[in-house]
C-alpha cells in the first residue's frame, strides 16, 4: 500500500538552508529561514526566557498531563498583552494553548468547518501553510490582492470580497507583521474593516503571529482590538514562536469570542475534541517558561524589553534598505513603511537564482526577504548584488 504514495515536494525554505550551509563563501546572506536575527546574525534564546526556565527547574515538581486545554494560566496571562482593555467580558471569550500559531490556525479553522464554514476568504499572497492547512481541511480558498503595487494594502480587493462573499464564508486576516508581503493595515483600514465584519455576515478569523515586531506590543493589536470591540464572533490564533524566541518548542493559543457564554463554551468543547484528535494536548515546557514570564512583573518587563530590541533592529535595518531608494530596477522605499520581518521583492524566479549563484544572497524563490538576516555589516553588499542582478 505505502509503495503507491506519490512523492511529495521539500519544503522550499528548508531545502534553501540546507544550500546555504553548503556554501563556503564567507560573504553569504541567508534572507530565507523566518526568523529573528540579531546584529550578529544569531537568534538567541531570550534571556527573560532563560530566567524562567531556571525557575521551572526548581520549582516544577510534575510533568504529569495537562487537559487538551494546555496550561490555561498561560492561555489567560497572554490576553492583557494581547486584548488589553478589548477583553470580551461575560464570560463571551475562552481560550486554550495550541501546538504554535500553527495549531491555532489549525484548530481555529477546523472549528470555522464544524460550525458550517466551507470558504475562506484570504489576502494573497499569504503565508504558504495557510492555503495547505485550508486544502488539508477541504475548505475552499477565496483569494484576493492582499497588496497593491505601490506597498499599501489593497482595501478595494478586501472590501469587494466581503462584500460578494455568500453564505458560510470566513476571512483569515493577518493581525500584524503580514508574513510574506510586510503590508499591514493602517489603524483607518482596520477601522473599516471592523465596521465591515460587524454585521457578522462573515466569520473573522485572525492570525497575529508577530506582535511587538511591528510599531509595538499595543499598535501591533490594534486591528485585533478593533474587530473585536466591533464584533460578536472571532476566532484567534495567536503565535509565541516569535516574540518569545521559543520557535521549536511551539508556543501558541487560540481564543474563541461568540455572542454568548454559552455559545463560548460548546464552541471550546468542539475545540477541546478537535485538538485531542489531532494532537491530544500541546507541549508543556515553552508556554510555562511564558507563563513563568506573565505572572512576574520584572521578567514580564524583561521579555517586553528584548522585544523592543527585536523591534528597533528590524526598524533600523528597514530604514537603511528605504534609505537607498532604489538597487537597480527595485524600489525599496516600501520597505521603510512595511512592518515586521518580511518583504516581498519585485524579482524573478531567474534573478533569485542569480542572487544565490553569483553572489551568495540566499532567498525565498517568491522573491520573500528575511530583513532581520540583513545587518548594517552586509547591507550594501545585499544592496550591490540586487542592483547588479536587477539593474
Ligand atoms: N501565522 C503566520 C502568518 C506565520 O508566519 C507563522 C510562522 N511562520 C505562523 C502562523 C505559525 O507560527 P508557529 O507555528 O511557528 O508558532
Amino acid at each position: 500500500m505505502l509503495d503507491k504514495l506519490e512523492e511529495q515536494s521539500p519544503d522550499a525554505l528548508l531545502a534553501l538552508i540546507k544550500l546555504f550551509n553548503a556554501d563556503d563563501r564567507d560573504d553569504k546572506i541567508d534572507l530565507g529561514v523566518g526568523v529573528y536575527r540579531t546584529k550578529d546574525g544569531d537568534t538567541p534564546v531570550f534571556d527573560a526566557i532563560k530566567g524562567a526556565e531556571r525557575r521551572l527547574v526548581e520549582t516544577q515538581d510534575s510533568k504529569s498531563y495537562l487537559g487538551p486545554e494546555g496550561d490555561m494560566r498561560f492561555v489567560g496571562g497572554l490576553i492583557p498583552h494581547v486584548f488589553a482593555d478589548a477583553e470580551p467580558a461575560d464570560g463571551r471569550m475562552d481560550g486554550m494553548q495550541t501546538p504554535g500559531g500553527t495549531g491555532a490556525v489549525r484548530l481555529a479553522l477546523a472549528l470555522a468547518k464544524q460550525a458550517g464554514v466551507t470558504r475562506v476568504l484570504m489576502g494573497t499572497p499569504s503565508w504558504p501553510n495557510h492555503a495547505q492547512i485550508l486544502a488539508d481541511l477541504d475548505l475552499e480558498l477565496v483569494g484576493f490582492d492582499h497588496a497593491n503595487a505601490d506597498g499599501s494594502a489593497n482595501m478595494d480587493a478586501l472590501r469587494n470580497a466581503l462584500s460578494s462573499a455568500d453564505g458560510h464564508a470566513a476571512v483569515l486576516l493577518h493581525g500584524c507583521c503580514h508574513n510574506p508581503t510586510g503590508v499591514d493595515y493602517t489603524h483607518a483600514e482596520w477601522d473599516e474593516i471592523a465596521a465591515l465584519l460587524a454585521d457578522g455576515a462573515v466569520l473573522p478569523i485572525i492570525d497575529i503571529a508577530y506582535q511587538g515586531l511591528g510599531d509595538g506590543m499595543d499598535e501591533d493589536a490594534y486591528g485585533l482590538r478593533t474587530v473585536t470591540n466591533a464584533v460578536d464572533e472571532l476566532l484567534v490564533a495567536y503565535s509565541c514562536d516569535k516574540n518569545f524566541g521559543l520557535y521549536r518548542d511551539r508556543v501558541g493559543a487560540f481564543y474563541v469570542i461568540t455572542g454568548s457564554e454559552a455559545a463560548t463554551k460548546r464552541a471550546i468543547s468542539n475545540a477541546a475534541a478537535l485538538a485531542r484528535a489531532n494532537w491530544s494536548m500541546p507541549p508543556d515546557h515553552g508556554g510555562a517558561a511564558v507563563r513563568v514570564i506573565l505572572e512576574d512583573a520584572a521578567l514580564t518587563q524583561q521579555w517586553l524589553d528584548e522585544v523592543a530590541d527585536m523591534r528597533s533592529r528590524i526598524r533600523r535595518v528597514r530604514a537603511r534598505l528605504a534609505e537607498a531608494g532604489t538597487a537597480g530596477s527595485v524600489d525599496l522605499a516600501p520597505l521603510g513603511r512595511q512592518k515586521g520581518m518580511f518583504a516581498m521583492l519585485p524579482v524573478s524566479k531567474d534573478q533569485v537564482q542569480q542572487l544565490r549563484e553569483d553572489h551568495g544572497v540566499y532567498m525565498a524563490g517568491s522573491g520573500r526577504i528575511n530583513v532581520a538576516g540583513l545587518t548594517m555589516q552586509n547591507i550594501d553588499t545585499f544592496t550591490d548584488a540586487l542592483a547588479k542582478v536587477t539593474g
